[in-house]
């Protein structure tokens, strides 16, 4: 390799990167990452540093496995690209489309492919409003949002997404989309209890529908643990009254399962673990593992019956790349049979939430909660009032994102967050250090504070 600095000046040159200030990134240089294995980075300057993040939550697997390497080489050999448009297939596809099938819960029997979350959710807005325009109701275009969401960066899954700050860049929402309040209750629940709240946002819902119009809204997104939104587990209230809502005015309910889905929450999706019943599930990420770019739709009987009634003029290219088919689907074999959601379950989970929940001792940290193996910790200057540093702007979240990066972890914050989503393969002892390198981190950053 070149030295770190000359490829930081050439990243600098030529590079625009997704979510960086380019003047305070050429300020500092980008950390240049080489290779991986299990859950650790290995940079150009040689540190080992553990990836408590999973890359961006995908690698759920693990780093450095050969098989997929080699079922990617195999597939580039034998068929490096065909599409699935105009009545075409190939045994990928088909194979990865059969598997998701029979993992998705209740009747989620069929896979539109993308190539990303982001495509994935710009085909369920079409597809939603697709789907009621062919059922004769055409006036139900409106798709119901959180703020604060994150569901992808194209215009479309842009505007379902509800931070305002990317609204403000490029004419987003696009029309028919309406946000509604978050199940935030560290941040917004005011006096009351988890639980009160968690109705009082699910029946948000209702009261905007009632106010937009039954005939006119077509469905409700939402991720069942909101993931770039800072980690928000909802109240155990929330879910079942959202599901209610969505059954007694049939609004499809889309489970945005891009984080959530083959693990994470500690079952295969994260619908599961909340007990919900969606019309349509969001994949990506973890469906490769984050080893081939692929995600999709995985869609209802009801709803592949009415849209397959015609034809549905949407698609892209690598809908269904075989290669990236392949690699999910030697992903999905390891998952399986390696037991990982077991592992998640019954090892990773239940060691990794002792030890996170007692980090809410530590005097900057207001709250620490977890599911499965995603977790968060809500940073405070008074532990006992759930108060926000004065800025918000994440200024503290960002000393301790950079403390921890200092101590070989990849931490990252929202705001004054601080979030894990490691891969679901990690090791109690991994684990272990994970908390000790936070634990350090947490220390620096409060002493940082006091100077
Ligand atoms: N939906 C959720 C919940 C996500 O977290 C993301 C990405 O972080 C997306 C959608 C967009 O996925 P992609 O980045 O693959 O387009």
């Amino acid at each position: 390799h070149m030295p770190t600095a000359e490829l930081q000046a050439l990243d600098a040159a030529h590079h625009m990167h997704p979510f960086t200030n380019g003047d305070e990134l050429n300020a500092k240089g980008a950390r240049v990452i080489t290779r991986a294995k299990g859950v650790t980075l290995t940079d150009s300057e040689g540190n080992q540093i553990l990836d408590a993040m999973a890359g961006l939550w995908c690698v759920n697997i693990g780093y450095g496995r050969e098989e997929l390497a080699e079922v990617a080489a195999r597939q580039m050999r034998e068929l490096p690209y065909y599409n699935t448009f105009f009545q075409t297939t190939h045994v990928p596809a088909i194979a990865l489309a059969n598997k998701l099938a029979e993992l998705a819960p209740g009747d989620l029997n069929h896979v539109f492919f993308a190539g990303s979350g982001s495509e994935a959710n710009d085909t369920n807005i079409r597809m939603v409003r697709t789907y009621w325009a062919m059922k004769g109701k055409p006036t139900k275009s409106v798709i119901i949002s959180r703020k604060n969401a994150y569901h992808g960066s194209s215009v479309g899954s842009g505007s379902l997404g509800g931070m305002t700050y990317m609204h403000a860049q490029g004419g987003m929402p696009i029309p028919d989309i309406h946000h509604i309040n978050q199940p935030h209750w560290y941040a917004e629940g005011g006096d009351m209890t988890p639980e009160e709240f968690g109705l009082a946002r699910a029946r948000e819902l209702e009261e905007a529908i009632l106010e937009l119009g039954e005939d006119r809204v077509a469905a409700f997104i939402a991720e069942p643990v909101q993931g770039a939104g800072g980690v928000i587990i909802p109240p155990e209230t929330y879910w079942p009254e959202i599901q209610r809502i969505c059954d007694k005015y049939e609004i499809l309910l889309i489970a945005d399962e891009v984080i959530c889905g083959f693990g994470r929450t500690g079952t295969w999706f994260g619908s599961i673990t909340m007990g919900l019943r969606p019309d349509i599930m969001t994949i990506a990420k973890g469906l490769s593992s984050g080893y081939q770019p692929i995600g999709g739709s995985i869609v209802s009987d009801e709803v592949a019956a009415v849209i397959g009634s015609g034809e549905f003029n949407h698609g892209y290219t690598y809908s269904g790349h075989p290669v990236a088919a392949a690699v999910a689907l030697e992903n999905l074999r390891i998952l399986e049979e390696e037991r990982v959601v077991d592992h998640v379950r019954d090892v990773a989970a239940p060691h990794l939430k002792a030890k996170w929940e007692a980090l809410s001792d530590h005097p900057l940290v207001g709250e620490a909660r977890i599911i499965g193996l995603m977790g968060s910790l809500a940073l405070t200057p008074h532990k006992d009032s759930r108060a926000k540093f004065a800025s918000d702007a994440g200024t503290v979240g960002l000393i301790c994102r950079e403390r921890c990066f200092a101590n070989n972890l990849v931490m990252r914050h929202v705001g004054d967050r601080m979030i894990i989503s490691p891969p679901l393969v990690i090791t109690p002892e991994e684990i272990d250090t994970l908390i000790a390198r936070a634990t350090k981190a947490l220390d620096e950053c409060h002493a940082e504070l006091k100077e």
